[in-house]
C-alpha cells in the first residue's frame, strides 16, 4: 500500500535566501559540508499539500533517496509501521491521523528517525515534537538546502556514523547535542542564538537574507521591524568572537567567510 507521488517540477521550495557568496570563502576549511546522501536510502514523506509532497519527492529523488509519499496520516502511518525506513519526514497537520499521534504509535515499535514539518505559528510544537520522540524538526516555511543537512545529519546519526558536527574557523557546532564550543571551550548560548548560528553554519558562506533569519528562526508576530536580530547577532559575537558573523550590508549576515 505505497504511494507513490508523480514526479513534477519543484515548486519553487527551494532556497528563498540569495546565494552571494561571502567574500574569502571559507567553507569547507576542516568543515563539514554535508555530503550528498549515501546511495538508495528510503525515506518516506507524510504531507498532505500535493504541491509540497510531489516537490519534496522530486527533490529527495534527485538528492539519491528513494522516495515513498503518503498524503494522508492513516497511509503514513501503516507505511512507517510495515516498511523499513531510513527516515520519516512527517508533517504535523494531516487529515486522519495527525503527525503527534503516528509519532505516538511509531515510537512504539520503531525508532525510525522523523523530521517533524512544523507550522511556524505552532511554537510549541518544536518543543513538543522533540519530547514525542521526533529526532529533529524543520519550520515551514523551510528551505530544502536546510531540509536536506538535517535529514543526512540524522540519518547518519541513526546509523551510528559520525558527523552531525559543523565547523566554522575555530567554533564547533555539534547539531545533534545542539552544543558549540570555540577553541575547544564549551560556550552557553540561547536557544535562539544556537538556531541563528546553525542555520547560518549550514549555509556557510553564503550571504543569508534578515528576511530568511526572519522566517526561518521567528514566530510570525515577531516583527521584521524589530532589532531582535541585532540583538541576538550581537550577543553572539561577544560569545563567538566578533568576526564569526559577517555583516554584508543590504544582504544580510554569513559565517564561514570573512571581511
Ligand atoms: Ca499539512
Amino acid at each position: 500500500m505505497r504511494v507513490r507521488a508523480a514526479p513534477a517540477a519543484v515548486a519553487g521550495k527551494s532556497s528563498s535566501h540569495l546565494k552571494v557568496r561571502c567574500a574569502r570563502v571559507t567553507a569547507g576549511r576542516g568543515g563539514v559540508r554535508l555530503s550528498a546522501a549515501p546511495s538508495r536510502m528510503r525515506v518516506l514523506i507524510v504531507e498532505d499539500e500535493p504541491d509540497l509532497l510531489r516537490s519534496l519527492t522530486q527533490a529527495l529523488q534527485e538528492e539519491g533517496y528513494a522516495v515513498d509519499g503518503a498524503a494522508d496520516g492513516e497511509t503514513g502511518l501503516f507505511n512507517a509501521q510495515n516498511y523499513d525506513y531510513d527516515a520519516v519526514v512527517l508533517d504535523v497537520m494531516l487529515p486522519k491521523v495527525d503527525g503527534w499521534e503516528i509519532l505516538r504509535r511509531l515510537r512504539k515499535t520503531k525508532k525510525t528517525p522523523v523530521l517533524m514539518l512544523t507550522a511556524r505559528d505552532q511554537p510549541k510544537d518544536r518543543v513538543r515534537g522533540l519530547d514525542t520522540g521526533a529526532d529533529d524538526y524543520v519550520v515551514k516555511p523551510f528551505d530544502l538546502a536546510e531540509l536536506f543537512a538535517r535529514l543526512r545529519a540524522l540519518i547518519r546519526r541513526s546509523a551510528g556514523r559520525t558527523s552531525n558536527v559543523l565547523t566554522v574557523g575555530d567554533v564547533v557546532i555539534d547539531t545533534g547535542a545542539r552544543q558549540i564550543s570555540r577553541g575547544g571551550q564549551a560556550v552557553a548560548l540561547t536557544a535562539r542564538e544556537y538556531a541563528l548560528v546553525e542555520f547560518l553554519a549550514l549555509h556557510q558562506g553564503e550571504v543569508v537574507t534578515r528576511t530568511t533569519l526572519y522566517e526561518h528562526l521567528f514566530d510570525e508576530n515577531e516583527s521584521t521591524l524589530s532589532n531582535l536580530l541585532d540583538v541576538h547577532v550581537s550577543n553572539i559575537r561577544k560569545k563567538l568572537g566578533a568576526d564569526f558573523i559577517t555583516t554584508r550590508r543590504g544582504h544580510g549576515y554569513c559565517v564561514g567567510g570573512g571581511e
